[in-house]
């Protein structure tokens, strides 16, 4: 990313300041502070490194001694700095920051700890959310956006033959993961390994589950999710498959029901729909299927510089899908005990409907050990 895009994104963001009718920005590091100004998240624990925007364009970080180098880095002609030392803590710099602002929208993914000693040293400022103001900015992806989404996607969808393989009768959950994360790095070694989830037999009904010790079995059903995180853009993808053929004579139904889902939803998208009637399209499949109750998660997410970000395919959110957008199509069947089966790929909306940045989920389910 060059000077000029974040140049380009801060006027967004007075604009969008303007638009709430609120004062300044302020942001700590992280995926908001990444977008409007390169500044990777770096370790500044419990000392306030903070960026402040006001609507006017004046431009402020503030930050410990320590951060300051790698703040200069970032920083834009003719924005200021304060840099503070531990004697004096931040409480100074934050006053001074802040002096004369009625309203912030403040960063509500940072430490509650540092909202606190705004309200402490300046309880007459309203205080609102900084996602607010910056959700609008960052939902719909440019073109150089979407292309590193697209590269990212493709670190994941070269791996699953791969790790089809490992799922083998005796080896442990762990064992899968820590192979599953070796053959990321080797398939994309200029990428990171952002998460990973192995969940085999009756875990495979627990959507997030904590991959743990548990060996896979002949027959078992093994749901694996997994993501990277390469040029600061995420993967998320999730595959399901079974070892042999399924213990359980219901796998292949519930497997299809979620694909059908999937395929449904997919065809839902297009500019101007609902994110809720993306979900209802999944939800009336899975219904008819006879599995209703067990879907019980929304159906997608948004995905760029958080794995999780707006917009969310979920009832109640009537936000229009515009071109643009990039979330997750996962719908899921879960059954208590037994197993569950989810689909996921990244799909983003286009002028005239949807594209996949992930190959297709397939529609048979897939035998790791027939491979
Ligand atoms: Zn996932
Ligand atoms: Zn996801």
């Amino acid at each position: 990313m060059t000077l000029p895009i974040y140049a380009d994104r801060l006027a967004r963001a007075r604009a969008a300041l303007a638009e709430a009718g609120t004062d300044a920005l302020l942001l700590t590091p992280g995926a908001n502070l990444l977008y409007l100004t390169g500044f990777e998240p770096r370790y500044s624990g419990e000392r306030l490194l903070a960026f402040i925007l006001q609507r006017d364009g004046a431009a402020l970080w503030i930050t410990p001694a320590m951060n300051q180098a790698e703040v200069e880095q970032s920083a834009l002609p003719g924005q200021q700095m304060r840099v503070w030392m531990d004697e004096e803590w931040h409480l100074p710099s934050l006053r001074d920051a802040t002096a004369g602002l009625k309203t912030v929208a403040f960063d509500d993914e940072t430490r509650a700890a540092f909202l606190l000693d705004l309200l402490a040293i300046a309880p007459e400022v309203r205080v609102g959310k900084a996602s607010g103001v910056m959700r609008g900015l960052r939902t719909c992806k440019d073109a150089a956006e979407l292309a590193a989404l697209r590269a990212a996607a493709r670190t994941v969808d070269e791996t699953i033959p791969e790790v089809l393989a490992l799922c083998r009768p005796g080896r442990r959950e762990m064992d899968v993961e820590e192979a599953l994360r070796g053959a990321l790095r080797r398939h994309s070694p200029e990428s990171e390994v952002a998460f990973s989830i192995v969940a085999s037999g009756p875990n495979s009904a627990l959507p997030h589950h904590h991959t743990g010790g548990r060996e896979l079995r002949h027959g078992d059903v093994v749901v694996l999710d997994y993501g990277t995180r390469l040029r600061w853009y995420h993967s998320d993808i999730t595959v399901t498959c079974t070892v042999g053929e399924p213990a359980d004579p219901e796998v292949r139904k519930v497997y299809r029901s979620v694909w059908e889902a999937q395929q449904k939803a997919l065809a839902a998208i297009r500019p101007g729909v609902a994110c809720a009637a993306v979900d209802a399209a999944a939800r009336e499949s899975i219904r008819a299927a006879g599995y209703g109750e067990y879907f019980i998660h929304r159906t997608g997410h948004g995905i760029g510089l958080d794995v999780h970000e707006p917009p969310y395919l979920v009832a109640g959110n009537e936000e229009p899908l515009a071109e643009g957008m990039c979330f997750s199509v996962e719908p899921g069947i879960y059954l208590p005990g037994r197993f569950g089966v989810r689909l996921e790929v990244i799909a983003t909306v286009t002028a005239s409907g949807v594209e996949l940045l992930n190959a297709p989920s397939s529609p048979e389910l897939l035998d790791a050990l027939v491979g």
